[in-house]
């Protein structure tokens, strides 16, 4: 199987030094796979997607499944995101949503990603999940005068076409509930919307998990599947699972070659996050930070931050186009640079932990739900970052299908449904991005 970033960003067997990690020291400490063994179905990847799938396998249709997970589990970006609970999950606005597949469909792809939000509010309760749930809402902030029209625009068409709760605050007003610093020219707040731990939320789906009997392998990479007859045969290292169904569930960790059809199809992108050390109240108050709720901005290379429980402020943006610890440490001193100039007074605050992963995007720049075709392997993927309200969701989608084996059943918006384009010349992969990121930031630094 083939890597498209540096070898850094997969080293699966320790996890990134996230500030998460050091708010919860739970570790599972499950088996590796080291034998053959059999199973109905097969689940690779230990995240949201891949532990809802099976949990909902279990549940509604009690059948027996394996879930196998490279490195811990959650080791990918479902235990290091920045824990924002937004919607909807694409890169693409709702007018070429529209354009592309009719009102009806768009409208249920937002309702579907409404739902997909109160879905993880309802695991995180159903589950008892401690995961400290934050804000009572998401904010979009325009980040220059210009956008304020837009994110008035926008709160208009949320309301009236697809009857989301918006408010519309001015300058003046989010100065008072959120936040002041140079960037800040008016918010939109929608709902549902609210901030996580990951790792905890993780953490907790996979403990019940355990509690339903999922069998979960951990540091069991799956480098092949052999098809014999009408079984799948997953090889890892030191083991193999005899399986009639199969779940990918990798999302951006995907590598290439482990299923043909799904090769050229993925655009994994590195998103970066830092963390400030605890500010003073002080330090809080000289930018006015109020608000608890996560905030992305309306750059078209967006940036997305949020007040941690002990007065941290995480901040993230997209990454770089390496993916080595040199080029993660070079990103993060200039997203320090970026986070000081929206907000001036922290100039001397100092950036405690720093750390990276994988979103999965890809040319429809919406997820892909679905089964491939002839044969017995199902995915789910590239959620564009927005992955904390859409995989657990969209891994209970997936379930329905493979317990029918039908798409036709899905009862969901054509949007999600059915593998994405290939790319053509898909080790440009990442030059096409370079270029697209160079035509963002020229826009950006037009303010259009
Ligand atoms: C830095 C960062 C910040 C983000 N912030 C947010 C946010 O604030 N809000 C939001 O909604 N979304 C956010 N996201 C996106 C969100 O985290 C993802 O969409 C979501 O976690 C995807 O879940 P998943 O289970 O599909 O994939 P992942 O959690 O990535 O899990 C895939 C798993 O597959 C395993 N795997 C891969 N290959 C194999 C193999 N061959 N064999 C066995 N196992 C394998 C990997 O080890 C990995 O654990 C962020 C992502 C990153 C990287």
């Amino acid at each position: 199987m083939k890597n498209i970033y540096h070898s850094d960003i997969y080293k699966f067997e320790k996890p990134v030094n996230s500030y998460w990690e050091d708010t919860e020291k739970d570790n599972f400490n499950l088996e590796k796979l080291i034998k053959d063994i059999k199973s109905e179905v097969v689940v690779i990847g230990g995240g949201y997607t891949g532990l809802s799938c099976a949990i909902n396998l279990i549940e509604n249709y009690n059948l027996d499944v394996i879930l196998l997970e490279a490195g811990k589990v959650g080791w990918g970006a479902s235990s290091r995101n920045g824990g924002f609970c937004s919607f909807p999950p694409t890169k693409t606005s709702f007018k070429n949503l529209q354009k592309i597949y009719g009102k009806e469909e768009t409208k249920k792809f937002y309702k579907n990603s409404i739902e997909g939000s109160n879905y993880t509010k309802d695991i995180i309760s159903n589950y008892n999940i401690e995961c400290d749930v934050t804000g009572e809402s998401n904010f979009i902030l325009a980040h220059h005068p210009n956008k304020f029209k837009q994110i008035k625009e926008q709160a208009e068409v949320y309301k009236s076409e697809f009857g989301i709760e918006t408010k519309i605050y001015s300058k003046e007003e989010f100065d008072r509930i959120g936040h002041g610093g140079t960037e800040q020219f008016g918010a939109l707040s929608y709902k549902p919307g609210f901030g996580i731990n990951p790792l905890k939320f993780v953490n907790g789906i996979t403990r019940y998990a355990l509690s339903k009997k999922l069998r979960i392998f951990e540091h069991t990479l799956v480098d092949k599947i052999d098809k014999v007859d009408s079984s799948y045969i997953l090889r890892t290292k030191e083991g193999s699972v005899n399986t009639k169904k199969v779940v990918v569930a990798t999302n951006g960790f995907y590598q290439e070659g482990l299923v043909p059809q799904m090769n050229s199809r993925i655009l994994p992108v590195i998103s970066n996050i830092i963390v400030t050390r605890k500010l003073t109240k002080n330090e809080i108050d000289s930018h006015n930070f109020k608000t608890f709720s996560p905030i992305s901005n309306t750059k078209n290379l967006l940036y997305y931050y949020r007040k941690l429980k002990d007065n941290r402020i995480l901040f993230g943006t997209r990454g770089d186009f390496i993916g080595s610890n040199q080029s993660n440490f070079e990103r993060s001193k200039k997203m320090e640079k970026f986070l000081k100039n929206i907000f001036p007074n922290w100039s001397n605050v100092s950036i405690d932990y720093n750390w990276r992963g994988l979103i999965a995007m890809s040319l429809k720049l919406t997820p892909s739900i679905g089964k491939i075709e002839n044969e017995e392997i199902y995915y789910s993927f590239g959620y564009h970052g927005v992955g904390v309200s859409s995989a657990p969701w969209a891994g209970k989608q997936l379930s329905k299908l493979v317990f029918s084996s039908n798409s036709k059943d899905l009862d969901i918006s054509k949007i999600y449904k059915g593998l994405p384009k290939k790319f053509i010349f898909p080790r440009l992969r990442i030059f096409y991005f370079r270029l697209a990121v160079l035509f963002y930031n020229i826009k950006d630094k037009l303010n259009i």
